[in-house]
């Protein structure tokens, strides 16, 4: 996988078109991960790249690993909103937004789980923990999805000076992706290893 003019060029990679060019960024430190809650990448994909909302990324990876680019990682997306980073605010200035294909929390009915949306998920794509007590349930990643994050995130490394690669949830009080099933052990092993 390789960046030409700040897109990855892989047999994996569709370079989709969108208008929300908004500024250059000077510099390119940071990964912001996300879940993108929604029903599958190219739905996402095609709302981020929208031009009647202000939401935008760099990337969505699909779960099959399929990857969707939006913007070149030298423009500014928004995806970060209000956040901060060791001491710096706006996270947008400065980072790779890449949005996951995961519906993120599940609620359990019986013995069956489904999305925010009604969307059923079979069991081998729950993923459970226990928050305040309490059995919680969300999507769990694929390993080709997170295999094909890894090998993004090494790209970024070779091309940009990455200092941090954080969640969601790292930057913001009020988001809680990319949630409890980001494997992020496996996933920092595939991308220092
Ligand atoms: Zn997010």
């Amino acid at each position: 996988m390789k960046i030409e003019d700040h897109k990855l060029v892989a047999s994996n990679v569709k370079q989709m078109h969108c208008n929300k060019k908004s500024k250059l960024l000077p510099v390119v430190d940071t990964i912001v991960l996300h879940y993108t809650a929604g029903g599958n990448a190219m739905s996402a994909a095609q709302m981020l790249a929208s031009a009647d909302n202000s939401v935008s990324a760099h990337l969505v990876i699909a779960r099959s690993g399929q990857i969707l680019q939006l913007l070149p990682f030298n423009v500014k997306a928004w995806h970060a909103g209000y956040s901060s980073l060791e001491g710096r605010s706006n996270v947008n200035n400065f980072s790779v937004g890449i949005e996951l294909d995961n519906a993120g929390h599940l609620h359990r009915r019986g013995t069956e789980w489904f999305t925010w949306f009604n969307k059923q998920i079979m069991p081998d794509e729950v993923f459970t923990t226990v928050l305040n007590g309490r059995a919680s349930y969300w999507h769990a990643y694929p390993a080709i999805q997170i295999e094909v994050l890894a090998e993004v995130c090494r790209a970024l490394r070779r091309n940009y000076p990455i200092r941090n690669i954080v969640g969601h949830s790292d930057i913001t009080s009020r988001k809680l992706d990319p949630g409890p099933a980001f494997p992020w052990e496996r996933f920092n092993a595939l991308v220092t290893g």
